[in-house]
C-alpha cells in the first residue's frame, strides 16, 4: 500500500519512480485485507487508545487520511461501504482489488519479483514489518509458540534491516503486533480466508490457555488486538475460546458468533465440547473453540518524524531515507490503529517530501 501510493503522489509531482516488489504480485497485505481505511475520531481518542504511540506521527494520521481517502476515491478506487460502524472511528472500505488495479496502473515502472537495492536515493522502504521473519518474531516479540503468518509472505524486514544498517533508531513498541485469533492447526487456513476465519468474538468468550488459565486482559479492548498479543504469550501461543448459548447470537462486523465458530469448523479446526478438553472449565458452556494468534503485521519499526523521513537515534534525519507503512513503527503502540491509513499518509508524505528535497 505505501509503496505504491508514494510512487503515484511522487508521479503526480513530476518525480520518475521504480517500484520494486519482491513478491510474485502487487498489493502485498493490502490486496488480502478488508480495506477498510479509517482514523479515530480525533486525535484525543487516538492517544487514549494507542498511548505509547508518537503524537506527532498520530496527528499526521488525523490531519491528512481524509484527504488522502478522497485521493484515492479521485483515482477511482470501488467504496464499498462508506462507514466503520465504530463509533471511536471515521473512515471507509474500498474494494482490495479496485483499490490495488488503480494504484498500480498509476504507479509507473513496477519490477516484480525485484527485491528493492539498498542503496539507491532517494529511497523509500515500503516493505510492510517483520512479521515474515520468523526468527526476527521470535527475537523480538518473543511469542510462547509459532505464530500464524497472516498477511503476505514477503514483508519479511528487509526495510528494518536496510534502515538500521544506515543508522536509524527504532521506534517504541518493537514487541506489539497487530493480528487476530485464529482457528488452531489442524485449521487450513488460506490467505484467501484470512478475513472471513478470523476469530473475533474473545470478549463475549472465557478464554483460558491449553493449561486451563484464564489470562485474558479484563476487559478486552474493541479490537481485540490486546488479547491476540496476550495468547501469543501463552504455551503454543494458543487459547480455547469457550462460548456459551447466548454469545452465539452476538452480531459483530456484519456476522454472528456462531458463524465465525462454524466457519472455524469447517476449515478443520477444533471446534469440541468443553467436556472434551481435558481441562477444569468454571460454568456451562457450549462449545470449545482452538485458536492460534495470527501475527498481521508489526506495531513497531523504524522511527520516522511526520515527513517519513528516517531518524536516527539522536532526533536528526538521514537523508534521502524514507519509511512508510507497517516498516515505519510507533504509530499505534499500546494499542491498534489502521495500517492502511498510515500507509496512505505516510506514503504520500514520503513522496511529497521527497519531491522538496
Ligand atoms: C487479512 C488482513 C486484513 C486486514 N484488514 C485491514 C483493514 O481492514 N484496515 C487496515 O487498516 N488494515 C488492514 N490490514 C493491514 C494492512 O493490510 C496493512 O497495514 C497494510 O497493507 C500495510 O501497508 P504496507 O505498504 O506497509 O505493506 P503491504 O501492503 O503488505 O506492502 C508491502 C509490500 O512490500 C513488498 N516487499 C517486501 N520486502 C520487499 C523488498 N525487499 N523489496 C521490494 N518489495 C518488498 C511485499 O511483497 C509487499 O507487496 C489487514 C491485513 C490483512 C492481512
Amino acid at each position: 500500500m505505501a509503496g505504491l501510493c508514494a510512487a503515484v503522489r511522487a508521479r503526480e509531482l513530476g518525480l520518475e519512480t521504480v517500484l520494486y516488489e519482491k513478491g510474485a504480485r502487487v498489493g502485498g497485505s493490502m490486496l488480502l485485507s478488508s480495506c477498510v481505511v479509517w482514523r479515530y475520531r480525533d486525535l484525543a481518542t487516538f492517544r487514549e487508545q494507542c498511548s505509547g504511540g508518537d503524537e506527532e506521527l498520530q496527528r499526521e494520521v488525523i490531519e491528512r487520511v481524509d484527504d488522502g481517502v478522497a485521493w484515492l476515491r479521485g483515482l477511482g478506487a470501488d467504496v464499498v461501504w462508506e462507514d466503520t460502524g465504530n463509533p471511536l472511528t471515521v473512515g471507509l472500505r474500498f474494494d482490495p482489488r479496485s483499490l490495488t488495479d488503480v494504484l498500480t496502473s498509476a504507479a509507473g515502472e513496477i519490477r516484480l519479483g525485484e527485491a528493492a537495492p539498498h542503496d539507491a536515493e532517494p529511497l523509500l522502504l515500503a516493505s510492510g514489518g517483520f512479521q515474515g521473519d520468523r526468527d526476527l518474531v521470535r527475537q523480538v516479540v518473543h511469542p510462547g509458540g509459532e505464530l500464524l503468518l497472516r498477511a503476505n509472505p514477503w514483508s519479511a524486514g528487509d526495510g528494518l534491516r536496510v534502515a538500521v544498517a544506515r543508522g536509524a533508531a527504532v521506534s517504541s513498541g518493537m514487541d506489539e503486533f497487530y493480528g487476530r485469533a485464529m482457528p488452531a492447526p489442524p485449521a487450513a487456513v488460506p490467505e484467501e480466508r484470512f478475513v472471513s476465519l478470523a476469530q473475533l468474538y474473545g470478549r463475549h468468550a472465557l478464554v483460558l490457555d491449553e493449561r486451563g488459565e484464564e489470562f485474558a486482559p479484563d476487559p478486552v479492548s474493541w479490537s481485540e488486538t490486546d488479547l491476540v498479543q496476550a495468547i501469543a504469550q501463552r504455551p503454543n501461543a494458543s487459547a480455547w475460546y469457550l462460548v456459551d448459548e447466548d454469545a452465539l447470537d452476538v452480531e459483530l462486523r456484519g456476522r454472528s458468533v456462531g458463524e465465525m465458530v462454524e466457519a472455524a469448523r469447517e476449515a478443520g479446526g477444533e471446534v469440541l465440547l468443553p467436556n472434551e478438553l481435558g481441562i477444569e472449565v468454571p460454568g456451562a458452556y457450549r462449545y470449545a473453540v482452538h485458536v492460534i494468534a495470527g501475527i498481521t503485521h508489526t506495531i513497531g519499526g523504524v522511527r520516522i518524524d511526520r515527513l517519513a523521513r528516517v531518524l536516527r537515534e539522536d532526533g536528526t534525519p538521514i537523508d534521502g531515507l524514507y519509511a512508510a507503512g507497517a516498516d515505519a513503527g510507533g504509530i499505534a503502540t499500546g494499542g491498534y490503529a489502521s495500517g492502511l491509513a498510515s500507509a496512505l499518509v505516510f506514503g504520500r508524505r514520503a513522496a511529497e517530501t521527497a519531491a522538496q528535497a
